[in-house]
């Protein structure tokens, strides 16, 4: 069987959900686990929802509105007779939602963050069901929740493999047509978690490396794998082929277009990840296997925006040495920074971090307790693989560039935005 992906971009508009008909009939897919994301920004809107009611409960009704009011209109035109079942599940939907925030005790923003925007999965995979069914493509419509179980760090969870394992295996069908959510699993207790933004392609991976599938397609807005990404730099190259561990390396350091996770169970157990058009469906995309580094081979760009770089030297004369470095890690890990870089001489210490969860003021507070420290919000990371010395000049004129580090086939630039 195979596993697609079908994310935000691909279901943004009744149009987007009719062209995943189309895609599955032109692929010829029978036996098919199809994994789908929130459609277009819900994701995003519903955080807006959390953030109303942890901070002004006056715009919590309108921001919840404006998410139902997006959803009834792709229902409109996906469903033209108003007595269809989905009416009924879309609005069950919302009222479990302002039942939970109604109910909620917890003050932890990343539980209710969790309980909350998985609605954006529920919407997308019961419509994309129903509209299938109502176009006779008999599928099943599978609780990513009972399959995908985590521990209870909500908002980035961890997966525990054995016990998803054992559900997959006891749930998924793997004739035919099975629907189910990107992004979201449960825990211990049977609340929703969510595995970090993104993470539908992750969510992809974690059901073919369970259920031993042939391939993973992951649908996308773009022809597959740019050597550059197509928002920032200039007539971007498609790549054909390259290796798990490039793909890696490319989606760790910003490549937007994957999902860094997804690639280690798949290469694991050597099954493909193919990047297509959603447009183009029968274009040939990118293929991520085992093999070569990249065909063709050339220089790759990418970027991370909005990173921060702390610098911190001792405020005591001492030199910053393995008991202090240790120190800063555990700092880092405690406050949830995604680290990305680090550099050190005797007496600084840099490191290049990801505020993904907005606790850098209080990492700094306790910083400064022992160090000098300084730090630049709003730096871009740029990492420049395969390239050569002229393409490094080139691209770094004009630019403050705050920070280098160089390895064989990867530079890494900090650079003012
Ligand atoms: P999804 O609909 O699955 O959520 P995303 O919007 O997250 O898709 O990812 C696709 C986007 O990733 C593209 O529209 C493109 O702008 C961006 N992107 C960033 N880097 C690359 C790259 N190297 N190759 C292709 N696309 C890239
Ligand atoms: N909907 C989630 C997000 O926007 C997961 C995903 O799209 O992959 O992050
Ligand atoms: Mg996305």
């Amino acid at each position: 069987m195979r596993v697609y992906k079908f994310g935000g971009a691909s279901v943004k508009d009744a149009t987007g959900v009719k062209n995943v008909k189309r895609v599955l009939e032109l692929t010829g897919a029978r036996d098919v686990l199809v994994v789908v994301s929130a459609m277009g920004k819900t994701t995003r809107h519903l955080q807006e929802v959390v953030n109303h009611y942890f901070n002004d409960q006056d715009e919590l009704e309108a921001a919840i509105s404006a998410v139902y009011n997006f959803h009834q209109e792709i229902l409109s035109d996906l469903f033209p007779q108003k007595s269809h079942i989905i009416y009924e599940e879309v609005s069950n939907h919302f009222k479990d939602l302002r039942g939970f925030l109604g109910r909620n005790k917890s003050p932890k923003y990343a539980f209710v963050f969790d309980q909350v925007v998985s609605l954006g999965e529920k919407l997308s995979s019961a419509i994309l069901s129903h509209f299938l069914l109502e176009q006779n493509i008999k599928n099943t419509l599978l609780d990513s929740r009972q399959c995908i179980k985590t521990d209870s760090s909500y908002r980035e969870a961890k997966v525990n493999w054995e016990v998803t394992q054992k559900q997959i295996s006891q749930k998924v069908n793997k004739k035919g047509i099975t629907i189910s959510q990107g992004f979201i699993g449960a825990d211990d207790n049977n609340f929703t978690t969510t595995l970090g933004f993104e993470g539908s392609d992750y969510t992809a991976a974690i059901f073919a490396y369970c259920l031993n599938a042939v391939e993973v397609t992951i649908w996308k807005d773009v022809p597959g794998v740019l050597n550059a990404d197509p928002r920032h730099f200039k007539d971007p190259q498609l790549l054909h082929q390259i290796s798990y561990r490039e793909a890696i390396e490319l989606a760790f350091y910003g490549a937007s277009v994957l999902h860094p996770k997804t690639l280690q169970p798949l290469q694991r157990k050597e099954i493909p990840l193919y990047v297509k058009s959603f447009l183009n469906p029968l274009n040939k995309g990118t293929c991520v296997t085992k093999g070569a580094a990249l065909t063709p081979y050339m220089p790759c760009f990418i970027l991370k925006k909005k990173q921060v770089l702390i610098s911190m030297s001792s405020l005591d004369f001492s030199f910053i040495m393995e008991d202090s470095i240790s120190e800063v890690f555990k700092l880092l890990h405690k406050f949830r920074m995604k680290m990305e870089l680090v550099q050190n001489s005797a007496i600084s210490f840099s490191v290049c971090v990801d505020n993904t969860f907005n606790n850098l003021q209080e990492l700094i507070a306790c910083l400064k307790t022992t160090y000098e420290v300084n730090y630049n919000e709003n730096v871009i990371l740029y990492t420049l693989r395969h390239s050569k010395p002229e393409d490094l000049e080139k691209f770094t004129q004009g630019k403050t560039v705050l920070l280098k580090q160089e390895s064989r086939e990867t530079v890494q630039l900090i650079i003012k935005d």
